[in-house]
């Protein structure tokens, strides 16, 4: 709660000269057109889970924050834990390069890193810790690095990569290569983007059988050996696919993709940068199938959402090929490379997970929101309603009116982002069970007092449970 003027959801005061407005004729906002009538609230604070909105009307609203800043504020706004290593770091020093230098925030986050990273036995996990600025740059560090190993292993002609329909992997040029090619940004850069082998989305996790499961892997497997010439790595995020449709998929079609990946001498890249550190209920989305990728990109919660950094960590035999290879060095080299600040929060912000009260909290939120968005499958509206870990999807039939569902959960309390036709949360790991009650009711009622009238036309077909 917001000490002085949060209390109370609205307040009216006399509407400042417009920063909204100011921010319409000189911003871009994320996939926005500049336009005049882009729908905006200013964040005036945040502290816990809640943001303080104000509107264009001048009205406040004092919100739960059901999206966590896009999975990354894990734990909750103006963490004093996360506020006094960002400050200590401050005061040291914010910035250096890294080429040639090293800090100690940098070398104690790649250590924490190494220990959390995902091994079994006879398979060593992830050991060398590559800092990016953001999850797409890992991303393209990690292909880039896939394309270096097959050539210093003198198959310099492996340079595609085989992905999965459905997948997001981010927006910089490589990434989006190995994005859905459909619903993906791949038309729109047609003579860009490289042709990579797209597999099928994995069965749904809710509907899958061991039989569904290893038809997907036989079309995965099939198309792994036809191209296995031309392909470094297979690319996916493990067990559920976020941007790209909030599809959770079975676990053990980790370990089919492990298989496919030896067989065919292909390196396997889990892009954990939405699942990481906690979100789908064990610490890596890899940890549910007990698989060990080769490469491995973690971005967003890493610095429970304070500053922008990412990494992508491989292990020790695929680092030792390319350093040896014949460009003798893994070719990138950002300028904020390893930044001191970021690391020192994120090494903050690991440590809390380091005490292992995620696993609780992440239960009790899952639990939370399994219970309270059940409701939705009442609606008309609604056509499935899911959960993995603590995160909770509405899926309705048609596409979300994404203004006006925002709008009215706003009015109920709670800030969602819609996308396609998904009202989705997945709230920060300090939410309380008070805080998770709020997210699913605002959720399910903004759902119903947008779509449920348009609704009320169609026949249902609903097929769907809370899994
Ligand atoms: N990979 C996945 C799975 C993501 O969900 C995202 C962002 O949503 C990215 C990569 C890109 O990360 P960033 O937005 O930090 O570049």
């Amino acid at each position: 709660m917001f000490p002085a003027r949060g209390a109370g959801p609205v307040r009216q005061d006399a509407v400042q000269p417009g920063l909204i407005q100011r921010d319409r004729a000189r911003l871009w906002h994320p996939y926005a057109p500049a336009s005049a009538d882009l729908p905006l609230w200013e964040v005036e604070a945040a502290r816990g889970v809640r943001l303080r909105l104000r509107g264009e009307d001048g009205a406040r609203h004092e919100v739960i924050d059901a999206m966590s800043s896009w999975w990354s504020v894990i734990h909750g706004y103006r963490n004093p834990v996360l506020d006094a290593a960002a400050t200590a770091q401050l005061a040291a020093f914010s910035h250096v390069m890294f080429g040639g230098l090293t800090h100690a925030p940098a070398v104690e986050l790649a250590e924490r890193l190494v220990a959390m990273a995902p091994a079994a036995p006879g398979r060593p996990g992830p050991e060398r810790v590559f800092l990016a600025d953001s999850g797409s740059v890992s991303v393209e560090v990690a292909l880039k690095l896939a394309v270096q190993y097959q050539t210093a292993r003198g198959r310099p002609r492996r340079q595609r990569f085989l992905s999965l329909r459905g997948g997001y992997h981010g927006d910089t040029f490589a990434a989006m290569g190995v994005c859905d090619p459909v619903d993906g940004m791949h038309t729109a850069f047609p003579g860009l983007l490289a042709g990579n082998i797209f597999a099928p989305r994995p069965p749904a996790a809710a509907s899958a059988t061991p039989e569904t499961a290893q038809a997907w892997a036989a079309v995965v497997a099939e198309l792994a050996a036809a191209h296995s010439a031309e392909l470094a790595a297979i690319v996916v995020e493990p067990v559920l696919q976020g941007a790209g449709g909030m599809h959770a998929y079975p676990a053990e079609c980790l370990a089919l993709l492990r298989e496919v990946a030896d067989r065919h001498g292909l390196l396997l890249i889990f892009d954990e940068i939405a699942t990481g550190f906690g979100r789908t209920g064990e610490l890596f989305a890899a940890d549910h199938a007990g698989v060990v990728p080769d490469i491995m990109c973690v971005g967003k919660a890493l610095t429970g959402g304070y500053l922008t950094l990412a990494a992508m960590l491989c292990t020790a035999e695929v680092a030792t090929a390319v350093s040896g290879g014949q460009a003798g060095a893994l070719l990138h080299g950002p300028t904020f490379m390893g930044n001191p600040l970021a690391c020192a929060v994120a090494n903050a912000s690991l440590g809390i997970i380091e005490t292992g009260g995620w696993r609780a909290d992440v239960a009790r939120v899952g639990t939370g929101l399994a219970t309270g968005l059940a409701s939705a499958l009442e609606l008309e509206a609604v056509r499935e309603v899911r959960t993995i870990g603590a995160v909770g999807v509405i899926e309705l039939h048609d596409a979300v009116d994404v203004t006006a569902v925002t709008a009215a959960a706003i009015r109920h309390g709670v800030w969602v982002r819609p996308f396609r036709n998904l009202v989705y949360t997945m709230p920060p790991y300090v939410s309380t069970t008070a805080d998770t009650e709020q997210i699913t009711a605002g959720m399910v009622a903004a759902v119903a007092e947008v779509h449920e009238a348009r609704a009320h036309e169609r026949v249902p077909a609903r097929s769907g449970s809370v899994s």
